[in-house]
């Protein structure tokens, strides 16, 4: 299983609806930027990697990606996870929150 370096995300806004986007009312700064590519995922069992429903191999971390505010967030300030495996190039994807 190949392991990804870790990047932080870090999004930029591409149009003026998105620079104007209300942040979060009541979580704490840290929500919404939690974005990242490669690395562990957070916030979940770090030993935790789904299996290819293909090979059956584990599968690789591929990204992590953040609520976005009030009006888009995912369950209870939750994250989508991505695995991949780079054999098949099958990916898995499934919401956690607290
Ligand atoms: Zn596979």
């Amino acid at each position: 299983m190949k392991i990804i370096p870790p990047f932080r995300l870090k999004p930029e806004p591409l149009t003026e609806e998105a620079r104007n986007l209300p942040k979060f009312k009541w979580a704490t700064e840290e929500m919404g930027t939690r974005h990242q590519l490669g690395g562990s995922p957070q916030h979940i069992q770090s030993e935790f990697r789904p299996v290819c429903p293909d090979c059956k191999e584990k599968m690789t971390f591929y990204a992590q990606l953040d609520s976005i505010n009030d009006e888009f967030c995912l369950a209870d300030c939750g994250m989508i996870y991505v695995f991949v495996c780079f054999d098949c190039f099958t990916v898995e994807a499934f919401i956690e929150s607290y």
